[in-house]
């Protein structure tokens, strides 16, 4: 089985670099396999999990939007926070998706702009619990 290298990279740190036989991700026009030889593009990506398979092997990451650029040599998914599942604190992730949702449903006029920002907190939240529950 052919493979290609992926890099995870955010602000912080390098998240993954290993040698894999395909990437799943959510771009902003939906679910998107990706192999080795794929044409290189770069596009936008949803929040989202993204799923690595190395062998038999099939690894969830949380990746919080950003971008996905493939080239002949290697993929490289750039984004603003990711986590590995097992890096994923379920109580913090739990605790983050309550205040947003608190913030989602409080009576009164509300800044569009706080608005969205907890629409982003809640779906970066639900993310992480989704990939920590795989
Ligand atoms: P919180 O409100 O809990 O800080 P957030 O969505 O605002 O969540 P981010 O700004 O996306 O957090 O991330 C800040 C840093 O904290 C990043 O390094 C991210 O990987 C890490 N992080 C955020 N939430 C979690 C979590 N539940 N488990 C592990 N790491 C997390």
């Amino acid at each position: 089985m052919s493979t290609i290298l992926l890099e995870i990279v955010t602000p912080d740190r390098l998240v993954y670099s290993e040698q894999v036989n395909s990437v799943t991700v959510r771009g902003v026009e939906g679910e998107l396999g990706i192999l080795p030889g794929h044409i290189s593009f770069v596009t936008p990506l949803q929040i989202a999990p993204v799923y690595v398979k190395v062998g038999n092997e099939k690894t969830p990451f949380a990746v919080q939007g950003g971008f996905v650029e493939v080239r002949k040599d290697k993929i490289v998914i750039l984004a603003e926070s990711a986590e590995r599942a097992t890096e994923i604190d379920l109580e913090r992730a739990e605790a983050a998706k309550e205040r947003a949702e608190t913030r989602l449903h409080a009576k009164g006029r509300q800044d569009e702009v706080d608005h969205r920002r907890a629409e982003l907190a809640l779906q970066r939240a639900m993310n992480r619990i989704k990939v920590r529950h795989n």
